[in-house]
């Protein structure tokens, strides 16, 4: 059983605003990810995923037809959690040279990933990875995940309508702006190169 105390906010839901509000963050982790943990729960009852981790669960499921739904909500929990390290007070700004030379320099890291973000059509994800060695932008669909293909997330950006209209209503980009100049966690995102 998975509880929404194991996966908790690393800061206060107010300690983003204005860029993401309390009420977001309240309704974001507490509602939709507390809901995707107690769906996980649920769906993965006497079958073979019962007392699995989480990543086991994921990548197990993404190869069965039949474990959709368990994918799709398992998926959830790691995405949120890994965005919700992915986003600090005070954070953005400089972009670090290790990400920003794999990109040609930070306006085209930046530009690359904004595009990314805003192209992708209704729910998913932005992300840079690691893919056999080299540092990616990658967006997944819905609730897809990098794990669920042998990649190693480094980053992300849920641009699941949820994750900012509350804050932008249909401004998905000024969200991705704001993401990159007020809000990501470099210190988060560099470890995850290691
Ligand atoms: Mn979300």
């Amino acid at each position: 059983m998975f509880d929404l105390s194991q996966f908790p906010l690393p800061f206060e839901k107010s300690a983003l605003a204005p860029y993401m509000s309390e009420q977001t963050l309240a309704c974001h982790h507490g509602r939709h990810m507390g809901t995707y943990i107690q769906n996980l729960n649920q769906l993965v009852q006497n079958t073979k995923y019962a007392d699995m981790p989480l990543d086991q669960i994921i990548t197990q499921s993404a190869h069965d037809d039949a474990a959709q739904k368990i994918f799709n909500n398992a998926a959830q929990v790691f995405n949120h959690d890994f965005f919700f390290h992915c986003v600090m007070p005070n954070g953005g700004g400089s972009v670090p040279d290790k990400i920003a030379d794999a990109f040609g320099g930070t306006d085209a890291f930046k530009s690359e990933f904004k595009s990314a973000a805003a192209a992708v059509f209704g729910s998913g994800w932005a992300w840079v990875v690691i893919d056999n060695g080299t540092l990616k932008i990658q967006t997944t669909p819905n609730a897809d995940t990098p794990i669920a293909h042998g990649m190693r997330p480094v980053m992300t950006l849920d641009v699941w309508e949820h994750a900012y209209y509350l804050d932008y209503q249909n401004r998905r980009a000024d969200f991705i702006d704001a993401f990159l100049d007020h809000m990501v966690n470099w210190g988060f995102v560099m470890g995850n190169l290691d």
